[in-house]
């Protein structure tokens, strides 16, 4: 086999894929993010919008690399669970890692957040895609009717829901 010129060698690294496309900063460290190539049923044009919007911003603003994937993931989990009821449950000890997969009330304000931030093509696909998750955690939750006297979470009405009696205040 002819040993490759170190020039063809080179036109090869350049054509190599670029998996890190956008870094993220925590503390002083400063990370390569890879580029999501799926995420859920969303186009790929919006799955690079959501992307942007995870990384646009030095302090993350409430989101980061891979939240939109996280929170539509426990999303589904959530009413994928059996029973005509469900009851969501705060993560027992509340903080967003936990947070996200463990309280959908969470989960969905992280989707929230994202949709707000998206370019207007992109926030209706994902608007679209919500609707139907929506419209069955609405179906399958029970309102609270004293939700006010429980500590603020969120303005969302997903926050005003009855969370399951084992639930951490
Ligand atoms: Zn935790």
């Amino acid at each position: 086999m002819p040993r490759k010129r170190p020039g063809a060698l080179r036109a090869r690294q350049r054509t190599t894929p670029v998996l890190f496309r956008s870094t993220v900063t925590w503390g002083t460290e400063v990370f390569p993010v890879p580029w999501p190539t799926r995420l859920d049923r969303l186009s790929r044009r919006t799955v690079s919008a959501v992307h942007r919007a995870e990384c646009g911003r030095p302090d993350g603003g409430g989101l980061w690399p891979g939240a939109t994937d996280a929170a539509l993931r426990s999303y589904r989990h959530f009413l994928a669970l059996p029973g005509r009821w469900l009851y969501p449950r705060h993560s027992v000890c509340g903080c967003p890692t936990c947070d996200v997969p463990d309280d959908v009330a969470v989960a969905r304000d992280v989707l929230e957040l994202v949709r707000l931030r998206l370019p207007p093509g992109a926030r209706r696909e994902l608007t679209a895609l919500l609707a139907p998750l929506d419209e069955e955690l609405e179906r399958r939750t029970v309102p609270d009717p004293f939700a006010h006297r429980r500590p603020w979470r969120g303005d969302g009405w997903w926050h005003r829901r009855m969370y399951h009696e084992s639930a951490h205040l």
